[in-house]
């Protein structure tokens, strides 16, 4: 049976648990979160994406800068601490990112990792009181994406995913021209990625990479079709394409194309593949076009719409995209590109395996 508690060990108690609460991972983020005009970043996983994009545009953010790493190799976290100067106690492992928990420097995990593994990082991330940024596609599976989400709501912490072309020049006139009357809405949508892919890598393993080309690259199209349709799909049609390496493409597809229908009437259809070089978007209606071509790149994106060409400044894609996601947390605002984005595009990819593996047309709630 319970006992009633004595004044004294209530008190003591109490102030246990205010001593616990003042130390957790969540209120010393926060407290140092609350001083900063800069965020530190710390990178997980320092594969290409890492070394020739993100950390590069880590030299050019207003709002964050890279602090500490996460990697298998700790003499390649040697060499990262030197060149981006920051001490190499925040060298970690992916086995020791607990300890980030103790690291003030660390306000935002960035998980760079192969897809398969992206849950456990932000799992881990969270758990140590951090707020995420999560590369794309998301995870391999809606269920992964609900367990990320859950984790860092948990914790208390935000989760984005690294949505890039959401903060480029180009895609957010694609929006707003969507929204628009001057050329929008649109009612046709008809887009392409895809690129040869060589030698092994994870992208055809099915654990680690989650499928083939349509979650690593098709994944831009199908939310630029998102974009332009200012909506989310209702149905979906999908056939696989026949494999031209079939002993290379063992366990992912090479190749798939699929449709996706929106609300009003509004189609979209859209193709994939790792054995073809593709980077367009098109979007029509009745008042006229939007065209980028390519589309997707980091950098020279091209576009014209039926009233002329587009002309913006060139980006760094990665930098206004961190920057954005800094400035939201550190304004204690929701990010642009919260992790039920990501979720909802896993799940639009789901629906799409399941439509060339039966046939069908397959509804979406
Ligand atoms: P990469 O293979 O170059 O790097 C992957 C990193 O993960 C490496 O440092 C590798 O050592 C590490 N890793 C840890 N455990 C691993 C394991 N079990 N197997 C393989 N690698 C392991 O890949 P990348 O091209 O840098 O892609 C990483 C992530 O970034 C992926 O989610 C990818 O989709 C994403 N990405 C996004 C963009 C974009 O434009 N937003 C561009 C490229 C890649």
């Amino acid at each position: 049976m319970p006992q009633p508690l004595s004044r004294r060990s209530f008190v003591t108690r109490a102030a246990g648990a205010l001593a616990v609460a003042a130390f957790s991972p969540a209120f010393l983020r926060a407290s140092s979160e609350a001083k900063k005009s800069r965020l530190g970043v710390a990178l997980v996983g320092l594969g290409s994406y890492s070394t020739y994009e993100l950390a590069p545009a880590l030299r050019e953010t207003e709002f964050c800068h890279l602090t500490a790493v996460v990697t298998g190799s700790r003499e390649k976290g040697v060499k990262w601490a030197r060149r981006h100067k920051f001490p190499e106690s925040s060298i970690y492992h992916y086995d020791t990112m607990h300890d980030l928990a103790r690291n003030p420097d660390v306000d935002i995990v960035y998980v760079v990792t192969p897809p398969g593994l992206h849950r456990q990082h932000v799992e881990r991330a969270a758990a140590a009181g951090k707020h995420v940024i999560c590369e794309k596609p998301m995870a391999p599976s809606v269920a992964d994406c609900d367990a990320m989400i859950a984790a860092c709501k948990q914790a208390g912490t935000q989760l984005a995913i690294g949505y890039r072309l959401h903060y480029d020049p180009y895609h957010q006139e694609l929006v707003r021209a969507a929204v628009g009357t001057d050329i929008g809405p649109f009612t046709k949508i008809d887009t392409a990625h895809g690129f040869t892919l060589g030698g092994y890598n994870w992208r055809i393993d099915k654990a680690l990479a989650g499928g083939g080309p349509l979650p690593d690259v098709g994944i831009y199209s199908l939310h630029a079709a998102c974009m332009a349709a200012n909506a989310d799909p209702i149905a979906i049609t999908a056939s696989e394409n026949p494999k031209q390496r079939p002993d290379f493409f063992i366990e992912v597809e090479e190749s798939i194309n699929w449709t996706m229908e929106f609300p009003n009437g509004v189609r979209a259809s859209c193709r994939t593949s790792y054995n073809e070089g593709m980077n367009h978007f098109r979007a029509e209606g009745p008042n006229g076009f939007f065209e980028l071509d390519p589309a997707f790149y980091y950098r020279g994106l091209q576009g014209r719409t039926s009233k002329g060409s587009l002309k913006f400044p060139e980006v760094r894609q990665q930098a206004v995209h961190m920057d954005a996601i800094a400035k939201a947390i550190l304004a204690n605002r929701p990010v642009p590109t919260p992790g039920e984005l990501g979720r909802r595009d896993v799940r639009i990819i789901e629906a799409i395996y399941e439509a060339a593996r039966t046939g069908g047309r397959i509804t979406l709630g």
